[in-house]
C-alpha cells in the first residue's frame, strides 16, 4: 500500500467531513436548504429536510471520527492492522474503504 496516497485521500475526506459538520452545526433558521441540492420553499418539506439533515450530521460525524482514527493509525504505524484483534486487514478491504480500522471478522461482530 502507498501510505502517502492513503494519507492524502484520508486528509481530503477529513477536511470534507469537517466542513460538512461545521455547516450543519451553524445552520441558519430559514432558507437553509441551499447548498444541499434542491431549493425547498414549502415549510413542511423544509421541516422534513431538516429532520433528515440531523441524520446526515450523525453519519458525517461518525465518518469523521473513523477517518481521524485511520490517520492516527498511519502516524502510529498500525495502519492496515485491525484495531480490535491486531491482525492485518485484507488489502482489498482497505482499498475499498481506506478509513476502515477493523478487519472483516471484527466488523461483523459489532
Ligand atoms: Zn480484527
Amino acid at each position: 500500500m502507498d501510505h502517502d496516497a492513503v494519507r492524502a485521500e484520508l486528509e481530503g475526506r477529513r477536511d470534507n467531513a469537517r466542513a460538512r459538520v461545521a455547516t450543519l452545526a451553524k445552520r441558519p433558521e430559514r432558507g437553509a436548504s441551499q447548498g444541499f441540492g434542491k431549493r425547498i420553499g414549502d415549510g413542511t418539506v423544509e421541516a422534513i429536510s431538516r429532520f433528515n439533515d440531523i441524520g446526515v450530521g450523525t453519519t458525517v460525524e461518525a465518518g469523521l471520527e473513523r477517518t481521524e482514527r485511520a490517520l492516527a493509525k498511519l502516524d502510529e504505524g498500525t495502519y492496515g492492522l485491525c484495531d480490535s484483534c491486531g491482525k492485518p486487514i485484507a488489502e482489498k478491504r482497505l482499498r475499498a474503504m481506506p478509513d476502515v480500522v477493523l478487519c472483516i471478522e471484527c466488523a461483523a461482530k459489532r
